[in-house]
Parts: C-alpha cells; structure tokens; sequence
C-alpha cells in the first residue's frame, strides 16, 4: 500500500516497452479532460489499444487518484505515490478534498515525473494523460496549472475535450457543455480538440450542425420554452467564433471509430502548439531564468553599490573610516533589501512567487487539518494517526 504522502515515485516499467515508431526526440503530450462519467479513461484504453497496434505504444500516466481500476497499463500511476483513502483518513476529508490535496501531494514531485517522461522521449511518439473523474480537480486547482504548465513547457500539449455525445442532446445541455469547452481552451491555453464521444449510442452529426448553422440551433431552441433558452440564444452568438477554430471529431471510446480522424487533428493541433505556443512557452521560461538571472544580478549589483560608496584602499586620513565589510553588515538588513526592490521586476517576480505562496499555504493546509484529525481522534479516545 502505498502511503497517503508521496515519498518517492516509480514508474512501472512494464508499462510498455520502447515504441520503434518513436518521433525524432519530442513525444506529444494528450492531456486528456472532460466532465465526470464522459468516458475519459475508456478513451485513453482505447487510445492505447490503438497505439499498440501501430506498434507505437504511448507513455500512459494516471492522474486520478480514486479510480478504482485503470484498465489500460500505466507507466505512471498517482495511486502508487499516494494513497487516496489514507489521505482522506489523515486530513480528515470528504472525497473531493482528498482527491483534490492527493493531486497536490503528488504535484509537489512533478519535477521526477518530467525526468522520467524526458528519458523515454526518444521511445514514444504519445504521452497520454488520464485525469480525475471531476474536471474542475485539474482545471481549476493549482496543481492541475502547475502540471499543465510544466508538460508544456517541455513537450508539444494537446488538449483532447472528452464530451458525452449521448447527454448533449439537448440544446441547452449542449450549450452548457460547449461553454464549458470554451472555458477550459481559455484555462489551459493549448490546441484544443472536442472529442464527441459515445458515437456507438448516437451520432454526433447534430451537434456539428448546431455549430455549423445557427439557424437549425435556433429550430432546437424553440422547442425549449424556458427562460435558458433565451440565454442560451444570446450565448450561442457569443459562442460562434469559438465553433469557427474549432477541432470537433466523434468517436467512439468503446468500439474505436474516429480514431484515424482524431489523429489527423492531434497532428494538426501539434503543429498549432509549434508555431503560436511554444514560442510562448519558450519566452516564459526564458523570463523565469532570466528573472533569476537578473536578481542574481541585482544583488551583486547592490553588493559592488555597497562596496564602491567607501574606498577599497583608503586613502591617508580615512583610515578611520568603516571598511567595506563593516557597510555590507549594516546595509543587509532585510528591510532595506526589500524597499530597494524595483518595480519593473516586480511584475515577473509575481508568478514565480505565485506558485511558492500556494505551496506555503498548501503546506498549513495540511498541518493544520492534521492537528485537527489528531484532536478529534484524541477527544474520541482513539489512537493517533502516524
Ligand atoms: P470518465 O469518468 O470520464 O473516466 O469515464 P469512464 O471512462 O469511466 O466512462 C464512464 C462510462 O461511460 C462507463 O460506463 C463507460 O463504459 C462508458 N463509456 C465510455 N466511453 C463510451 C463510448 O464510447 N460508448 C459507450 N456506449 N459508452 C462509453
Ligand atoms: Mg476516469
């Protein structure tokens, strides 16, 4: 069993073995996301069935940490590093909040899953991302931004929007879904693919039409009588330039159908992710090494300051002046480190710190639900939690 806080992380290495058709030394990641029950993890199966059998097998990482079984072999698996159910035991959390802090405890060693995704990279052409069952875990946590960013950084993303074809049938449910889509695109700022799933239940020609021609959602619409329906009218406008960008293919997670389609829009999307993302990935990184760079420097800087405002080699009748040593301990008090900072590196130093201050209060989280765990169990007379 593995503990509820991650100590180290493994990788299966009966995964899959080395693909032949590896790409020439960048894997494409698939970050795989969509609502609760829309068939994600049937996909990433089916994907990986598929993969196999072009003798390109992908690198297949597992973020939900409550599924009970994953039916695909993982080379990564979040359940191995952290133990859902001992973390909700520890913290005393309901299921969502363990779920939610087992994705942050194993967030916090990302770092060794990217190494171990940047050795296989000559071996795979695909890294496939299976996520919790409830999206808004990755989409709208910390955790799910800091692993997003960090593949990103590293390898072309592609986000693959699993949707319940079947449950989408009604035009305001639709809307709602394709709402939804549109606020991840925004979220996650990647190429982006709508994979309208369950096409083995109902094809999902009906919803290509509402995209392509406002006129027959209108038709649908006015079936619907209650005041959504003119919402959703007005949001239908809003949503049209969204449609117009957009990769929509069906498929099928359980019979296999539309995978060919799909992959011709994942190289497509990839493309899209070399030509207008990753030079703005590259441009991040290079801002967060170049900010580290510039306060390296900055402080040297102020150092050489303090340095120069005495004489390093008095001159007859200052002698009895401080020396520089003597000015650099009085000057490095905290205080005035932080006044001297400028402003026009205030900016960059803001999302680099983003993520540390989230850190620190994810931190207190758990000591402090910890404490409360530990003086509840004391008041019922119950032994402490190690
Ligand atoms: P997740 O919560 O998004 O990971 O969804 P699952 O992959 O666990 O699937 C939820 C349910 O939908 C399961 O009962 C699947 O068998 C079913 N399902 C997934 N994909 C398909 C599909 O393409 N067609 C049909 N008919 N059912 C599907
Ligand atoms: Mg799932």
């Amino acid at each position: 069993m593995a503990a509820a806080a991650p100590t180290h992380l493994s990788e299966n290495l009966d995964g899959s073995g080395p693909g032949e058709a590896g790409g020439p030394n960048s894997p494409v990641c698939l970050i795989v996301l969509g609502m609760a029950g829309s068939g994600k993890t049937t996909f990433v199966q089916r994907l990986t069935a598929h993969l196999h059998s072009l003798k390109s097998p992908p690198y297949v990482i597992n973020l939900d940490p409550a599924v009970h079984e994953i039916p695909f072999p993982a080379n990564i698996d979040i359940r191995d590093t952290v133990n859902y159910k001992e973390v909700m035991k520890q913290y005393g959390l309901g299921p969502n909040g363990g779920i939610v802090t087992s994705l942050n405890l194993f967030t916090t060693r990302f770092d060794q899953v990217m190494q171990f995704i940047e050795k296989k990279r000559q071996n795979h052409q695909y890294v496939l991302i299976d996520t919790p069952g409830q999206i808004e875990v990755f989409t709208w946590s910390a955790s799910g931004s800091i692993i997003t960013e960090a593949l990103a950084s590293s390898f072309p993303c592609v986000v693959i929007y699993v949707m319940d074809t079947s449950r989408s049938v009604n035009p305001v449910t639709f809307m709602s879904n394709m709402l939804y889509a549109c606020s991840i695109l925004y979220k996650t700022k990647l190429p982006f693919i709508v994979a309208m799933n369950k096409t083995d239940i109902i094809d999902h020609s009906f919803a290509v039409e509402w995209m392509q021609d406002f006129e027959v959602f209108q038709d649908a619409l006015n079936q619907e009588t209650s005041y959504v329906s003119n919402l959703t009218r007005s949001m239908s406008l809003v949503l049209d330039e969204f449609y117009t960008n957009l990769r929509v293919v069906g498929v099928s997670a359980v019979t296999g159908s539309g995978l060919d389609q799909l992959f011709v829009q994942v190289e497509d999307a990839a493309k899209e992710y070399e030509r207008d993302y990753r030079p703005e990935y590259e441009r991040l990184r290079r801002q967060l090494a170049e900010a580290q760079s510039r306060k390296q420097l900055e402080q040297m800087e102020r150092l050489r300051k303090d340095l120069g405002a005495v004489s390093m080699t008095p001159s007859p009748g200052e002698a009895d002046m401080a020396g520089p040593s003597d000015l650099i301990i009085t000057r490095s008090n905290p205080n005035n480190d932080e006044d001297s900072v400028d402003s026009d590196t205030d900016d960059i130093d803001h999302s680099a710190t983003e993520e540390s201050k989230e850190n620190d209060s994810f931190g207190n989280f758990l000591k402090e639900r910890k404490e409360v765990v530990q003086l509840r169990n004391r008041k019922h007379g119950m032994p402490d939690v190690p």
